[in-house]
């Protein structure tokens, strides 16, 4: 039974105050919801000096792509070239070829740039494009990996501090050139009706590594945010360094900085070409190019095992996610940044629209309507993540029920829904048949995400497993069960109009770790993937880490990124799934009007 965190010692470093105290604002002292100022950019309220008007911002701010692909009308680089390392060598070719251009990709790239490495990015579509998994609008930032087991956990919460200075330090250093502001320091909220395993872990974590955080008291959250429905809750942990990013946008300007600072960016499909003495020497472009290179990084995200089978299509799944967008009521500030911090109730996450592109406030995971039938166990679907899995098989002493609804951010997607055993994940609401208005639910503890059908993997048809030919189209079932989870807990939005969705690949490894590696048959070829629904986040420490490890630097990390070893379970056969089914529908139903458990 977890302690009372509110009767445990606090940092002083952290938590000068009492956890009793309130540590937010109260409800008077917050600065009232105000609208952005028309005509003005709010993201640059803040700069003294208005920015500057130089052709590099509009060709990166209005045509990205454009700008990737031709590089022909860039200004002269504002800065000298960085001093090119021992390691490079002259010559016309690329010395270092990185595949793919999302987070992982084009920080890495950069930063190789920046060591002064002669770097070519390639991308079968683009910096930010739609099918990679980089290529949503926003990504949640934030350092709390309570809910992953052992070292792993505090590790993942060191690099996303890291990262997070590192995404202020590129704010600071382009968005004045590029007229955008990337990364929002929001704080995070993480709500709970009890105080459960992934708060006090976080807690012990950020106690030791003297990272700020704040327990504090619900009334004052309540408060604060009268426009959040917090009834239930008792346990409020805040991170108030935590906040969002813009994703796609990211992508755009880091790989825009790259080419400024003299990368290249080609767009093309790579495959490998010529080796030489276990050393590949060339990648095939389905443009008919060849580019050549010493060393090859490939950041592929959900395309690696598409890419390498033979090593990793056992060892990465690649889930489909949803995320809703609902647009805010004219006139109401009270979703709009810097109005209300990010959020993460059980097994869903979420923050503000934030100005500008105001893509709308945004939900991912929902709530399974009350008809919905939950396993004898009580354990809720699409909680878990593949981490949280091994936590529990790792005997960490937390069940399946708090673990699954610890998880502050579940793998929403009925192609998880099948991994519920194998991976660890807890069974996601499975993605309902088109139009179909539901399908089938994946299995009974899965209802969470409101899917139908597609509910076991081995129903998920291959075009749905390929991030070159899914669907990324998000049915009702998927808008469902988002909308009863703003109903409840953000009742104002209960009628919101969707703004958008968005849906793409996860990018899961069987250690639920990332993969920072030699390619087994090539040693001059690197794989940096395996974000693990993490990874945009991390995108400048991987970039710096990755760069440094590609030069010959050496770190003693290494040796927890290696690839996996293990694969994935199997996943089950049609004859797994008939039993499941039988144990399903004996499960529990929900008494009418009852909640859900878990979702007090
Ligand atoms: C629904 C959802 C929510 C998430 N939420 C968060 C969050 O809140 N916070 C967070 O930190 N992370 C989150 N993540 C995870 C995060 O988005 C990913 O870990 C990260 O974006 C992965 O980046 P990447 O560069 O590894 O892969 P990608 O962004 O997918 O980039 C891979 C690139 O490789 C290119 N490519 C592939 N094959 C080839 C080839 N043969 N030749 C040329 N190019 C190729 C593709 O075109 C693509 O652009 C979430 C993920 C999902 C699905």
């Amino acid at each position: 039974m977890p302690t009372d965190p509110t009767k445990t010692s606090v940092s002083p470093e952290a938590n000068s105050a009492p956890p009793e105290s309130p540590l937010l604002p109260n409800a008077s002292e917050l600065p009232a919801p105000s609208p952005p100022v028309a005509g003005e950019n709010p993201d640059f309220s803040y700069n003294a000096a208005p920015p500057s008007r130089r052709d590099f911002l509009k060709v990166a701010g209005a045509s990205a792509g454009a700008l990737l692909v031709g590089g022909g009308n860039l200004p002269k680089p504002k800065v000298a070239p960085a001093p090119r390392v021992p390691f490079v060598r002259a010559g016309e070719s690329p010395d270092i070829v990185v595949v793919g251009a999302g987070a992982w990709g084009g920080w890495t790239a950069l930063n190789l740039r920046k060591l002064g490495a002669k770097v070519t990015i390639v991308d079968a579509y683009g910096p930010g494009n739609a099918r990679s998994t980089s290529g949503d609008e926003t990504r949640g930032v934030r350092s709390s990996y309570g809910d992953r087991p052992g070292e792993l956990g505090e590790v993942w919460m060191l690099w996303a501090r890291e990262a997070m200075k590192k995404w202020i330090q590129f704010d600071d250093e382009w968005g004045r050139e590029l007229r955008l502001n990337l990364f929002h320091v929001t704080g995070d909220l993480i709500m709970r009706s009890e105080w459960d395993n992934f708060q006090l872990r976080c807690k012990v974590w950020w106690d030791k590594n003297k990272i700020p955080y704040q327990v504090l008291n619900p009334d004052d959250v309540r408060k604060a945010f009268p426009v959040m429905s917090m009834d239930d809750i008792t346990a409020v942990l805040y991170e108030p360094d935590a906040g969002v990013v813009r994703a796609r946008r990211a992508a755009q300007a880091v790989s825009a900085v790259f080419e400024h600072l003299g990368g290249k960016v080609v767009i093309g499909r790579a495959s490998p070409g010529k080796t030489v003495n276990g050393r590949l020497t060339e990648l095939k472009l389905d443009t008919g190019a060849t580019i050549r290179g010493d060393t090859f990084v490939y950041a592929v995200g959900p395309w690696l095992g598409k890419t390498f089978p033979e090593i990793f299509a056992k060892k990465t799944r690649v889930p489909m996610g949803y995320v809703c967008y609902f647009a805010t009521p004219i006139g109401d500030y009270r979703f709009t940044y810097p109005n209300i911090p990010s959020y993460n109730f059980p097994g869903v996450t979420g923050w503000a629209a934030l100005p500008v592109d105001n893509r709308g406030f945004r939900v991912r995971g929902g709530e399974r309507a009350p008809d919905q039938v939950v396993a004898a166990d009580g354990r809720g679907g699409g909680r878990g993540t593949p981490a949280n899995g091994a936590n529990a098989a790792a005997g960490s002493g937390i069940s399946n029920a708090s673990v699954a609804a610890a998880a502050p951010q579940g793998a929403a997607s009925g192609a998880g829904a099948s991994a519920t055993n194998a991976d660890g994940r807890g069974g996601a609401g499975g993605r309902g048949g088109r139009g179909g208005g539901g399908g089938r639910n994946g299995n009974a503890a899965g209802g969470q995400r409101g899917g139908g059908g597609f509910g076991n993997l081995q129903d998920v048809p291959p075009q749905q497993q390929d991030p070159d030919t899914s669907d990324r189209w998000a049915n009702q079932s998927q808008i469902d069960g988002p909308r009863r989870f703003v109903a409840h807990r953000f009742p104002l939005l209960k009628d919101a109009p969707i703004a958008q969705t968005h849906s793409c690949h996860y990018e899961s490894t069987s250690s639920g770790n990332f993969i920072f590696d030699h390619h087994p048959g090539w040693n001059n070829v690197w794989i940096a993937a395996g974000g693990n629904a993490e990874g945009f986040k991390m995108g400048p420490k991987v970039g710096d880490y990755m760069s440094k490890r590609v030069l010959g630097y050496q770190d003693p990390q290494d040796k927890l990124f290696t690839i996996p070893e293990k694969d994935f379970e199997p996943p089950p056969t049609p004859a797994d799934s008939t039993k499941k089914a039988a144990a399903d529908s004996a499960a529990k139903p929900v008494p009418p009007g009852g909640k859900p458990p878990g979702l007090r």
